[in-house]
């Protein structure tokens, strides 16, 4: 019989009240939970120290029966990376009852956790438990529990003996995932992350395969869908924790897929392309799948893709495995650069290009065929090949989709160890229809833009990589077109038609000349609009209006200015690392935020700090699961609740320059409070910076609460953003994501629209300016309701600036003010909409 006793004083509780499914649900072993009131952690029985992490935010020892105990210092406390925590002792020490093994700063795990509550667990299988103690308070020293000693010798893993310097221990859980998408991309690279900061090694087993957690691509070529069972297998120092680590991945992934984050499918390309011939009823003109909407006529251009020659025998392990790596490295460096210089879109496939990489499945694959004297190239292939061959047996489109991207990373690595580059630029003659079987996204990235009119392919994936990026860059796109599509002749005029699926391989002169007229007419309209866009914008009275841009990266930054914006009305700093694992450093902020100021010439920068939580998760900030998490830590709740990575973020903001270029912009505001919190971080580092004068602070009206309180926020902040996105979501009780809502999630709901007017009206009072960076502000039929409530900035993406700038100047403002407030009183946002539309009709309100 082993007794277990009290490792600190505090409030003892079952297991069932740990806040997290891992330890509530008893996957790590039997045991109970402390909430802790003080900040030291004694050994609760004899025996040596079986795992202690670098971070210390857990420990376990193991008696002399073998038996393993674990004491998890709060919950979701890893991710303080060992911030508050000082280990006492080393693992492999032998300890006494009693003696201090850890100190924590109750205060500051206190703030960074998602609880503190501590689950102390029998993790040997088989432990039978007795004497437990009851809910209450409890002092350090006393007992627990006591476990059964024909179990406590039946310890989770075969114990060799204690003193063994090697002692592996050994720990696995099965479960059912239940990620919509099964292990996709997005989760497995998530899990492989996790995997790689263990100790100890993971195994991935399902459907009689096996994979290193580490891999990624290993991982998705399980084959995992919802539903499946995965068993997690892992093996050495920190057995226990690395499985508990691998629970809380497959959690955080399932939040995440559920909440949507990053790339989105095009909402037409629904069915994926199938391979056979497809000839529409009409002579000439084959169909396809939409897979980006549009309209163009132009040159039918094939791009080859070469076959990269690779010697198979090589000259040496050491020296092909150099070789091998300065390639990977070479790659690496020239992945990084693309991803940079991209938006959101093209942030994240590459990213996961880059995950390809590294992943070590591919590289171990690669390297036992090097050892068996093949050339780096051969091997490279090789192993890139093997995995692609068992993504492409999977019946899963979207896993099989993603043997594009590996093709992508082979062709990349045998380009750079044959001493070239993949182009930057692919030559194209002007309005080139590009024809081909697929396409990869790095074929797509060289593409020069301006001369790619369209894109037609026989095959495609609808939910490929290729397809989201082409959506990024607007460019019409049909794919699944078939093997016909080959017979297309190079250099032949053909029409796409991307909305209706149609592609005409061989148009009379009549059809390519009325082709022309309607694209001709098309640009000349949004040629006219960007040239006027450049100007500055008044309505037709000469009340100016500012449009700004929202922003995501230094290329959107770009292409604003390009469109006429006036400044960035939202940069989304959330959305600048998303898919880092590790949080930014200071400077990696200020090196970002800066290249945008510098891409903006001057141009002022309103820069809205984190806004995490709800739909927008961040990998190098898991956030505990929330029973609702639209209404849970968001916006500047999260980051209060992280004060050093607001205050990282709040430095870098502020020391962009010129100064005063930056407005700082606090989101999901409820009240003044929280305003009063950031401007002490604020003023604090102004201090420290020796900055001359208060930086402009801002807040977002997001929730009904704050559009309520305005008058009082503005006492507080010098302007305030509305973000019609979450304020209609909060205002109607409709998630913003929800596809059987979207159509009634209408910003124009008269509830909503009074919440607009008290928030503008609030600012009038204040002498202060409103303005909007929601979605609203690019609804053209809002613009003279929005402009009609005293709003005078709008903040949209640059694409929509144009048209915007062109709509406001056909406005009187005496018209707007007039149908702002006719609209206040209406039941509903469809009698708004054609309230506006009667309004434009009769010549008020309407160019
Ligand atoms: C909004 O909610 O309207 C807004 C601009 O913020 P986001 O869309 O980034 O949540
Ligand atoms: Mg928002």
């Amino acid at each position: 019989m082993q007794k277990i006793f009290a490792p600190f004083d505090g409030w003892c509780a079952p297991l069932d009240e740990v806040p997290d499914e891992v330890f509530a649900g008893r996957m790590l072993g039997d045991g109970l939970a402390i909430d802790p009131t003080s900040g030291v952690v004694l050994a609760p029985c004899d025996g040596e120290i079986a795992t202690l992490p670098e971070s210390a935010h857990a420990v376990s020892i193991r008696g002399p029966d073998g038996l393993e105990v674990l004491i998890h210092i709060g919950i979701d406390t890893v991710r303080l990376g060992g911030k508050g925590f000082d280990a006492c002792v080393k693992p492999g020490a032998r300890v006494q009852r009693g003696e201090e093994l850890i100190r924590f700063d109750l205060d500051l795990v206190a703030r960074g956790a998602k609880s503190l509550m501590t689950p102390i667990v029998i993790t040997s299988d088989g432990a039978v438990m007795s004497n437990r103690r009851a809910p209450g308070p409890v002092r350090a020293g006393e007992l627990l529990f006591e476990v059964d000693g024909a179990a406590s010798r039946r310890p989770l893993s075969p114990q060799p003996p204690l003193s063994s310097p090697q002692s592996v221990a050994r720990a696995e859980r099965a479960v059912v995932v239940a990620l919509l998408q099964g292990l996709h991309a997005r989760p497995a690279a998530l899990l492989a992350r996790r995997a790689k900061g263990t100790a100890a090694s993971v195994t991935l087993r399902a459907h009689g395969r096996a994979t290193d957690a580490r891999s990624v691509v290993g991982i998705m070529s399980l084959g995992v869908r919802r539903g499946d069972e995965l068993l997690v297998q892992a093996e050495g120092e920190g057995a226990p924790l690395a499985v508990a680590e691998m629970f809380a991945a497959l959690a955080e992934a399932e939040r995440m897929d559920s909440a949507h984050v990053g790339v989105s499918i095009p909402a037409a390309a629904t069915a994926a392309a199938g391979p056979a011939a497809r000839r529409s009823a009409h002579p000439g003109e084959l169909t396809g799948i939409r897979a980006v909407p549009g309209f163009a006529v132009g040159r039918a251009t094939r791009i080859e893709r070469r076959e990269i020659e690779v010697s198979e025998p090589g000259c040496g392990e050491i020296h092909e495995q150099e070789e091998l790596e300065r390639a990977r490295a070479n790659v690496r460096l020239r992945l990084e650069r693309i991803r940079n210089a991209g938006g959101v879109e093209r942030r994240q496939i590459i990213g996961a290009h880059l995950e390809f990489l590294d992943d070590p499945g591919l590289n171990d694959s690669a390297n036992e065929l090097i050892a068996a004297g093949k050339s780096a190239g051969f091997a490279w292939r090789g192993a890139t090949r093997r995995s692609i061959a068992t993504l492409q047996s999977l019946d899963d489109s979207r896993l099989r989709e993603r043997a594009d991207d590996l093709l992508d990373i082979e062709a990349h690595v045998l380009l750079a160890l044959a001493g070239e580059a993949r182009p930057l630029h692919l030559p194209l003659p002007e309005q080139a229809i590009l024809l081909a079987d697929d396409l990869l996204p790095s074929e797509l990235t060289a593409l020069d833009r301006r001369r790619l009119a369209a894109i037609a392919l026989s095959g495609g994936g609808a939910t490929s990589h290729v397809a989201i990026l082409a959506a990024a860059m607007e460019i019409p796109m049909l794919i699944g077109i078939g093997p016909l599509l080959r017979e297309v002749p190079d250099g032949q005029t053909i029409i796409v038609d991307a909305d209706k699926g149609t592609l005409h391989e061989a148009p009379s002169a009549d059809a390519v000349a009325q082709a022309k007229t309607l694209v001709a007419a098309r640009l000349a309209r949004s040629a006219a609009l960007r040239a006027a866009a450049v100007e500055e914008c008044r309505s037709l009275d000469g009340t100016r209006v500012e449009v700004f841009a929202n922003l995501g990266s230094t290329a959107d930054a770009l292409a604003a200015v390009e469109n006429g914006a006036e400044g960035c009305g939202l940069l989304r700093t959330e959305f600048l690392f998303i898919d880092r694992a590790t949080a930014p450093t200071e400077d990696e902020q200020l090196t970002a935020y800066q290249s945008i100021a510098d891409a903006l010439g001057g141009r002022p920068l309103i820069l809205r700090m984190m806004d995490v939580g709800g739909d927008k998760p961040l990998l190098y900030l898991p956030l505990p699961p929330e029973p609702n998490p639209a209404l849970g830590m968001r916006g500047v709740r999260t980051a209060l609740s992280h004060p050093d990575l607001m205050r990282t973020q709040l430095r870098a903001a502020m020391c962009v320059r010129p100064q005063g270029i930056v407005r700082l912009l606090i989101p999901m505001v409820t009240d003044v409070s929280e305003i009063a919190a950031v401007r002490k971080v604020i003023d604090d580092i102004g201090a420290e910076l020796n900055l001359q004068g208060r930086i402009s602070l801002g807040a977002m009206i997001e929730t009904p609460a704050a559009a309520l309180t305005a008058a009082a926020l503005l006492r507080e902040v010098d302007f305030l953003s509305i973000g019609s996105n979450d304020l209609t979501q909060y205002t109607l009780a409709m998630d913003r994501g929800h596809t059987d809502l979207a159509r009634r999630t209408d910003a124009l709901h008269p509830a909503v629209l009074q919440l607009i007017a008290a928030a503008a009206s609030a600012g009038k009072v204040a002498g202060k300016l409103v303005a909007v960076c929601g979605g609203v502000a690019a609804d053209l039929t809002a613009v003279p309701i929005l402009l009609g409530f005293g709003v005078r900035e709008l903040s949209v993406v640059p694409a929509a600036i144009p048209a915007l700038k062109s709509r406001i100047r056909s406005l009187r403002m005496a018209d707007c003010e007039k149908l702002a407030q006719s609209c206040l009183g209406l039941p509903s946002a469809a009698e708004v909409r054609s309230m506006v539309e009667r309004s434009a009709g009769e010549g008020g309100g309407r160019k």
